[in-house]
């Protein structure tokens, strides 16, 4: 029988690093909250490679007595904290004393600092656990602390990273957090030398929604707040129109830190009842500030969650809060309305594109097939199709009649012309007289820039422009049915989504899709006549034209039998 033996240190780390250090994001999660602990007004994160090869956090905080340097690294030393009863009165984001002892665990790193008021400054590495000599460092007052190669002695957690651009975005999402919960604090993230996010002490809690969730969400912002004995709610909810696929954009904070805790964005869900299809998702930046006796934060080895005393009453609070505000607002039901002018005509913005004009035939020259393998289309066949609620075609067939979904059949018809005309080298593509800046939250822009040579194949040239923007010259001809910026972003938002897609080729198909769904008509929009006929045409040319390229189908088939039987004639 194998004998009990105390584990030594190098172990211990190890182990009580699995716990707190999970990826990048986590040793950028203690860095920075330690960084605030020290009252920083300006910290800069640099990157490489996806945080795998280089993490470096440089504060202008009270920084580190030389002769604490090396206590930083051991486990449960901490300044924070002195006694048990202190665990009751927490203020400062960190308390444990453990997360460098296990950043320099599983990583090689070097800490640098200079305490205020001192001229000198003093240095000390931590790899694997094996801590350097002490030696002077004469920086910038503060702290400077860099960690490479991240799990260099762990290889088993080091394979379950992910792609750099995915480790970027969870690094970029804490970064986001951080800088919400603390508007005063310059944050800067940079990304392999290019910038991701810049964000100036100027910008209150408002810019900074804006700058990372753009002004969509935060021109559809209203304020709330309440009170409850020492409890206090403060923060922005979203229209129900501005709803999402997921519950990404709702945060919440207690005593500035940012939290998970399933009740109470239930609570926040749960207000919008009513008001939101199934499956949708709210939006909003809920802080809750009370006692800090009145919590436990010492419940989750990265603080991320936590035990309420009162977790009922708190419910209630965001509850009631944000209903009051949405039935103060008297929110009805919104319409999309079609948009205006003639239907199938490109939406008015997209006039700034003087070129397009050009290329637009009747009715969209977007779904007659052209280029040099096709031979020209015959004329139109008359066909009696109609249509009905402006969204379905009826059209009689030789057995009895089909109702097509107009918007999965034009779907379809420009998921099979684009993926046939990339196959075949034969995507013609419109460039824009002047470039369009695209701005996009930081970690979109990278993962953007880092799959440019695949958009370049799918028609579209982007570049960057540095600061999260980034500059789109062309977009597919075939496409200019709607504003290439529409196209564009539908496309972000499917790469940005690329996890799930293993194989290139699935995520081409994916984008193709998306391209193609963005850019066909609509349910809801009236077709002249002509449109109707060329989708008809289309359809008897399509390879599959049964299914849309997510799977729906594109028609239902009614049999004269069928007809026949249900009014019992026969
Ligand atoms: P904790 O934050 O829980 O105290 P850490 O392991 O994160 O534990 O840090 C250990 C100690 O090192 C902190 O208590 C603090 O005194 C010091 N320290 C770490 N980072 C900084 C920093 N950026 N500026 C000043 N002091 C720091
Ligand atoms: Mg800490």
């Amino acid at each position: 029988m194998a004998r009990i033996i105390q584990l030594p240190v190098s172990v211990i780390t190890k182990i009580a690093a699995g716990e707190v250090i999970e990826r990048p994001a986590s040793v950028i999660k203690e860095l920075l909250e330690n960084s605030v602990d020290a009252l920083a007004t300006r910290i800069e994160v640099d990157l490489e490679q996806g945080g795998t090869e280089l993490i470096r956090v440089v504060d202008d905080g009270h920084g580190i007595e030389p002769a604490d340097l090396s206590l930083a690294f051991a486990s449960h030393a901490t300044s924070k904290l002195r006694d048990a009863d202190d665990l009751f009165r927490i203020g400062t984001m960190g308390f444990r004393g453990e997360a460098l002892a296990s950043i320099g665990g599983v990583a090689r790193v070097t800490l640098q600092s200079r305490a205020a008021g001192r001229d000198d400054g003093a240095e000390i590495t931590c790899a694997g656990g094996e801590l350097g000599p002490l030696r002077p460092w004469n920086g910038a007052s503060g702290t400077r602390l860099e960690a490479r190669h991240l799990f260099f002695n762990t290889p088993v957690r080091k394979k379950f990273l992910k792609t750099h651009s995915t480790e970027l975005g969870h690094v970029t999402d804490m970064v986001q957090r951080l800088a919400l919960a603390h508007p005063h604090v310059h944050f800067v993230l940079r990304h392999n030398g290019r910038g991701v996010l810049e964000v100036p002490e100027s910008a209150g809690l408002l810019d900074r929604i804006t700058l990372f969730f753009g002004s969509e969400v935060r021109d559809k912002l209203y304020p709330i707040e309440a009170d409850q004995g020492q409890v206090h709610l403060a923060g922005w909810i979203a229209d129900p129109s501005c709803d999402r696929g997921n519950a990404k954009l709702q945060y919440l904070y207690l005593n500035g830190r940012w939290i998970r805790d399933r009740s109470l964005l239930h609570a926040l869900q749960e207000a919008y009842r009513g008001l939101l299809m199934t499956g949708r998702y709210a939006v909003g930046f809920l802080f809750i500030t009370m006692p800090a006796d009145q919590v436990d934060v010492n419940v989750h080895p990265t603080k991320t969650e936590v035990r309420f005393r009162d977790s009922q009453a708190l419910y209630h609070l965001v509850r009631a809060a944000v209903k009051h505000k949405l039935s103060d607002l008297n929110l009805v039901p919104r319409l999309q309305l079609p948009p205006e002018g003639v239907p199938g005509t490109p939406s008015p913005d997209a006039d700034m594109f003087a070129s397009r004009a050009d290329d637009i035939q009747a009715p969209w020259d977007v779904v007659m097939p052209s280029g040099p393998t096709r031979a020209p289309m015959p004329p139109p066949k008359p066909q009696r199709a109609i249509q009905i609620h402006d969204s379905y075609l009826v059209v009689e067939t030789p057995t009895g009649m089909l109702v097509i979904d107009q918007h999965a059949l034009h779907e379809r018809i420009l998921f099979e012309q684009l993926r046939r005309r990339i196959r075949d080298g034969q995507l013609e593509v419109q460039r824009l007289l002047i470039p369009e800046p695209v701005d996009l939250p930081g970690d979109q822009a990278a993962c953007v820039l880092e799959a440019g040579e695949e958009l370049r194949g799918l028609g579209l040239e982007v570049e960057d422009f540095g600061g999260g923007t980034v500059l789109l010259s062309s977009y597919p001809a075939l496409l200019s049915r709607v504003s290439p910026l529409d196209i564009f972003k539908s496309v972000v938002d499917g790469l940005m989504n690329r996890e799930r897609l293993p194989s290139k080729e699935q995520m081409l198909h994916h984008l193709l899709a998306t391209m193609a769904c963005k850019a066909a008509v609509k349910a809801g929009d009236p077709l002249t006549g002509e449109e109707i006929t060329y989708l008809m045409e289309l359809r008897d040319m399509a390879e599959d034209s049964h299914h849309c390229p997510h799977g729906r189908p594109t028609s239902l088939q009614f049999s004269k039998t069928e007809l026949e039987k249900q009014f019992r004639r026969i």
